[in-house]
């Protein structure tokens, strides 16, 4: 059986181990912290906009496991906020534990505590992982999901300093690339102003600080819209990952949805300003810690990838995630990551590599990002199917589709009905 060993444990990582296992590999995820989901631990926006379109592509696929489970521990269905229709929004205290328990029956191994710092490679192949406390892991595919986020110094020299996220840097160690390790150029992303990286574009607040009526309201519908008075307006749009939300209702408004905390759709807010609003006299932070001040930074450490995913200038690497690239989501991360595990099997059985085809919007994401990524103007922007410039593309392209039937047609005219459930030999 061949040996699939996946670096990092987020939402792209969990989805290539997943499709790796389908696939027939033995497969470990290794994971530098104590939890599985990476930043998608507090995330929880799916299906909004186009993003059901390519939900529905990857399940018409056979592998909508995780899909399947986002379902399943949503709070709330089909919500509309501004500039988003037909969203879920999962809650983030019970995700983690159904994803793990998921993991665990399909015999994946998985190893907590490990950070990935070394590689070895021998005859142009990456031979075994080693982690900080020396444990190696032979494999004969390994897939970078290592994201993008972080270390400490890339938030400080180019955010607002640490701002004590869910990734937990100075408790687990900073994030730690393999294709960097593996000596391969990767590249950063650029804010529209051309400074590097972007902040993470929302914070969470305790919900039991927020007055009870917001609590009622988000409860109750999932979603809370508090128009500002002008004097209390905080302008980040600029600096967001997340340029779905980078819209004036989203500096206007307090826009709140309800995840089991309180998402708040800015990357950060003066925690003094924010008390000045009605219902938020004893607003607190519970993600970041410090998000009175700042949030994470990412688009750091980009691979250089073909469209079947595998990193260029490595023998037997691939990645997935915003590993693969300027996509920002846990769904873009799922889908990047299951096609990256389904091709390290194919790779290791030598096989040729699947390439999903531009008339589907997984496939067509896949190209076009990798495409504009080699222009100084593409390396500003964010790409998701939930917004902004590549929900405006899938909507100019008619493969934005909202009903289910005409994606499992699609799908099935492509030949791909169930090709990821599929075990190679
Ligand atoms: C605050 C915030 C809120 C968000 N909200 C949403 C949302 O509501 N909806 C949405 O769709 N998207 C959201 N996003 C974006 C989304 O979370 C990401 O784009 C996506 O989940 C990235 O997944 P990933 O697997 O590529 O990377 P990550 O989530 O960054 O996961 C990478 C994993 O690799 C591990 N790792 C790194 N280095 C090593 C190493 N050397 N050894 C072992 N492990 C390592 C990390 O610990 C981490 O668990 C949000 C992001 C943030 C930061």
């Amino acid at each position: 059986m061949k040996k699939i060993v996946i670096v990092g444990g987020g939402w792209s990582g969990c989805a290539a181990a997943i499709s790796a296992k389908k696939a027939g590999a033995d497969v470990t995820l290794l994971e530098r912290t104590d939890m599985l989901l990476g930043t998608g631990l507090v995330g929880g926006i799916m299906r909004n906009n186009g993003r059901y379109t390519a939900t529905e592509e990857i399940i018409a696929m056979g592998s909508g496991d995780l899909f399947e489970i986002c379902d399943k521990c949503s709070r709330h269905t089909n919500i509309e906020f501004p500039g988003h229709k037909h969203a879920n929004l999962y809650d983030i205290a019970k995700t983690h534990g159904e994803v793990l328990k998921h993991l665990e029956n399909l015999k994946i191994n998985i190893v907590f505590n490990s950070r990935i710092t070394k590689i070895d490679i021998k005859n142009e192949r990456i031979s075994s992982v080693e982690d900080a406390d020396g444990n190696l892991y032979e494999g004969d595919v390994f897939i970078d999901a290592t994201g993008t986020a972080g270390p400490i110094n890339n938030c400080t020299k180019y955010g607002n300093g640490c701002a004590m996220c869910i990734l937990r840097c100075p408790s687990f160690g900073g994030r730690v690339s393999i294709t960097g390790l593996a000596g391969i150029k990767e590249s950063m992303g650029t804010k529209a102003d051309g400074s590097i990286g972007a902040m993470s574009g929302s914070c969470k607040l305790y919900k039991e600080s927020l007055s009870e009526e917001i609590q009622k309201e988000l409860n109750e519908k999932g979603v809370a819209v508090i128009p500002l008075p002008k004097e209390l307006v905080e302008d980040h749009l600029g600096v967001k990952a997340c340029q779905q939300y980078a819209l004036p209702e989203f500096k206007d408004n307090v826009i709140l949805l309800d995840t089991g905390h309180a998402k708040l759709m800015t990357p950060y807010y003066n925690l003094q300003t924010l008390s000045k609003i009605p219902g938020f006299e004893y607003a607190r932070f519970e993600d970041p810690y410090a998000g009175g001040k700042g949030n994470s930074m990412r688009y750091f450490a980009m691979a250089p990838r073909d469209n079947k995913l595998k990193v260029e200038g490595a023998e037997n690497l691939f990645c997935c995630g915003e590993k693969a690239g300027l996509l920002v989501g846990h769904t873009e991360a799922i889908v990047t990551g299951t096609l990256a595990g389904h091709n390290s099997v194919r790779y290791a059985l030598q096989k040729d590599l699947l390439q999903l085809p531009d008339c589907l919007s997984t496939g067509d994401a896949i190209s076009y990002v990798k495409e504009k990524m080699t222009t100084k103007d593409g390396m500003s922007k964010k790409y998701t199917f939930s917004g902004s410039v590549y929900f405006e593309r899938m909507k100019e392209l008619g493969i934005y589709i909202k009903d289910k039937n005409e994606i499992i047609k699609r799908v099935e005219e492509c030949g791909l009905t169930n090709i990821f459930a599929i075990k190679l030999s």
